[in-house]
């Protein structure tokens, strides 16, 4: 059963198609800078690699590039467009409301469109995938996976901010999470590996990509992540700051004139790897030039004892940890990450195997020692997959309540 996973970013999409249950990828592929003059579409199959530039002014247009291509004679996988059973969407935010991935129909549509002021800059162009989505692919089960489903077992006294109670019980102004897909993928797959069930598990995954985020996750339900009710808070990232004191922003705007539009940008844009640095957001050039450049040095660095800062805290709330996760673009890929914000852990329990972890880039593995108590694992990342896994089960649970 072919599967399509779509990912709208502003003024991107990105798309796979999978043959499921194998999970096998069979296309994929991008359409970037959508609105510019000149947009760029990428698409892939196992026999072939193509990119095009075009011109392309909206999400719509772009879902019907794709189902066009899908579909042609000779570059698609698929004849007609209805051989896609399911089309599964990653939407960013879904408040409180949504605890799981959901079938999608106006009553979700409307909700999600309620969220638009949590996530302004992520669920409009969610939604305008969803609507495309379902004018060119009208016969397949729309289903949507939010990035917040998996934190909404995160109890009160951890999501809660300690701001006037008034905030949230009016405006939901509370902690929400985000990258819950992956986290989820990884701890499941943790719990696979080791032939246990899904909810004996206790683990710390870290995220760690473009945007990063770290989540304890107890009997397999998340009940502590780093992001916070946007995904500015926590973790060091490639251009958002992380944790800072909330008085730096009066501090910027009452003494120094920024306005909060800037220092909005400056936060989000600005900060981080690269503001650290000066140079890039972007691990792969700050690790080259790490022992010649002082501020690409401390960026590295502070971005590690942060990170191990978190671990710390989280080793504590959850007490018995099986295992710590490493995970996306810098998890998967920088073995110094892993050793540096680990290090100095052996009265917690935590030894990792220097020579495994060396060899353990992009790849799955343990790179703990067999003394240490707790394991360590590199477990790459598959949102993706884990999206079109829900809206298999979705359609496979309708097909046997229509042959009931
Ligand atoms: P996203 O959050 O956008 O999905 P990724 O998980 O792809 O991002 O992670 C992107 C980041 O991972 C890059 O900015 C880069 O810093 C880092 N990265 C990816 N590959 C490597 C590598 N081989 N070595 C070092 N860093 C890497």
């Amino acid at each position: 059963m072919k599967i399509l996973v779509i990912n709208c970013g502003s003024s991107s999409v990105k798309f796979k198609v999978f043959e499921m249950p194998e999970g096998e990828i069979i296309a994929g592929g991008n359409v970037e800078k959508i609105g510019e003059e000149i947009s760029i579409f990428k698409w892939k199959t196992k026999e072939k690699e193509t990119k095009k530039e075009l011109k392309i002014t909206s999400h719509q247009e772009a879902l019907k590039l794709i189902s066009e291509t899908l579909t042609d004679e000779k570059a698609g996988v698929v004849k007609e467009v209805n051989e896609i059973k399911g089309v599964g969407h990653r939407v960013v935010h879904g408040g409180e409301g949504f605890e799981k991935s959901v079938i999608i129909d106006e009553n979700v549509i409307k909700r999600i469109e309620e969220y638009i002021d949590l996530a302004p800059l992520h669920n409009p162009h969610n939604l305008a995938g969803i609507k495309a989505s379902m004018k060119y692919f009208p016969e397949s089960l729309q289903v949507a996976s939010f990035d917040t489903a998996f934190h909404t077992t995160i109890p009160e006294v951890a999501y809660l901010y300690a701001i006037p109670y008034e905030l949230y019980e009016e405006n939901r102004v509370r902690r929400y999470g985000f990258h819950g897909t992956s986290h989820r993928y990884v701890a499941r797959r943790y719990a696979e590996i080791g032939g246990k069930g899904k909810y004996e598990v206790n683990v710390i995954t870290c995220h760690l990509g473009n945007g990063c985020s770290i989540t304890a996750v107890k009997n397999g339900h998340s009940i502590d992540t780093s992001m916070g009710l946007t995904p500015l808070e926590g973790l060091v990232m490639g251009t958002r700051s992380g944790d800072i004191d909330p008085g730096i922003i009066f501090y910027l705007e009452e003494r120094k004139g920024y306005s909060v539009k800037e220092i909005n940008n400056l936060l989000n844009k600005k900060s981080g790897l690269l503001g650290i640095s000066g140079y890039s957001n972007d691990f792969r050039n700050l690790m080259e030039k790490k022992d010649s450049d002082k501020r690409a040095s401390l960026a590295i660095e502070i971005f590690c004892y942060r990170l191990k800062k978190y671990i710390g805290s989280y080793m504590a709330v959850l007490g018995k940890v099986d295992a710590i996760i490493f995970t996306a673009g810098i998890g998967e890929n920088v073995p110094y990450v892993r050793e540096k914000s680990l290090e100095n852990m052996e009265m917690f329990g935590i030894e990792i195997d220097p020579e495994k972890n060396k060899e353990t880039v992009g790849k799955e593995g343990k790179i703990s020692t067999e003394k240490s108590k707790v394991d360590v694992y590199v477990i790459p990342t598959n949102e993706e997959l884990a999206i079109a896994s829900d809206t298999y089960q979705f359609i496979i649970s309708k097909q046997k309540q229509e042959t009931q």
